[in-house]
C-alpha cells in the first residue's frame, strides 16, 4: 500500500504547527521513509505562540527541533515559513495557497491531516483545506491521516479534548513503527515530550495509524 505511494514521486507534508510531523504523522512518515519515498515537509507557522516554552525565542528553538525531528523520520527537506501560529484561519486561502503551490516543487503526494484537523484545531484544518485545494487544483494524490472514532471518543472523554474521528470510504488501518514516532518526538523538547494526550493517543492507537489515500486525477 505505502509501497505504491512511494513509487509515484515525492510527497509533501502540509502542516500548521512544527511537531505536527511527529505528533501526528511521524508514524506514517517514518513508515514512507522505510519504503523509500522522497518525503518533503512543508510547516506553514513557527508554533510561536505556544504556551510551553515561552519566554525564549520559540520559533528559533522550535524550528531546530523541527529540522531534528524531520531528519530523524527521513524527511529530505523542510521548508518552514512564518504565518501567524494560532492565526492560519485568518490567512487569505490564496495567500496560503501560493505557498503550497510553491513548495510542490513536483511532488505527487499531498499528505495530511484529515478535514477535522484531528485535534480540531483551526491551524490544521487551515493547512489541509489549502493542501486540498491544491491537489484538486493540480490532479495530485492525498494521504489524509487520522485517528479512529474509538480513539477520539476515549480520549475527549478522559481529557476533555476535542479529537474528530476519522472514518467512512476508503479509510485504512496501516502498520506504522511508534518506535521511530517517538524519537522524533523526543526532538520537541519545548513541546512537552511528556504530553499525556498525545502519549494516551499513542497508546490507544496500538500499532496502526489511520490513513485514506485519494488517487490523483487521471
Ligand atoms: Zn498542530
Amino acid at each position: 500500500m505505502l509501497r505504491d505511494l512511494v513509487s509515484g514521486g515525492p510527497a509533501l507534508a502540509v502542516m500548521a504547527h512544527p511537531d505536527d510531523e511527529s505528533f501526528g504523522l511521524g508514524g506514517v512518515l517514518s513508515a514512507l521513509a522505510v519504503a523509500g519515498a522522497d518525503l518533503r515537509v512543508l510547516c506553514l507557522t513557527s508554533g510561536e505562540a505556544s504556551t510551553l516554552g515561552a519566554g525564549v525565542d520559540l520559533a528559533t528553538v522550535r524550528r531546530d527541533e523541527l529540522s531534528a525531528a524531520a531528519e530523524l523520520l527521513g524527511v529530505t527537506a523542510v521548508d518552514l515559513l512564518d504565518f501567524p501560529d494560532g492565526g492560519l484561519a485568518t490567512v487569505a486561502p490564496d495567500d496560503l495557497d501560493a505557498v503550497v503551490r510553491d513548495a510542490l516543487r513536483g511532488a505527487a503526494t499531498l499528505i495530511v491531516f484529515e478535514a477535522s484537523g484531528v485535534t480540531g484545531h483551526p491551524d490544521h484544518r487551515a493547512a489541509t483545506a489549502s493542501a486540498v485545494r491544491i491537489a484538486g487544483e493540480q490532479g495530485l494524490r492525498v494521504l489524509e491521516w487520522g485517528v479512529a472514532p474509538t480513539v477520539a471518543e476515549a480520549l475527549n472523554a478522559e481529557f476533555g479534548t476535542d479529537f474528530g474521528g476519522f472514518d467512512g470510504d476508503g479509510v485504512i488501518d496501516v502498520e506504522v513503527d511508534r518506535e521511530m514516532q517517538f524519537a522524533a518526538i523526543a526532538c520537541h523538547e519545548s513541546q512537552a515530550v511528556d504530553n499525556p494526550v498525545l502519549a494516551r493517543r499513542l497508546e490507544l492507537s496500538g500499532r496502526v495509524d489511520r490513513i485514506r489515500v485519494t488517487a490523483p486525477r487521471d
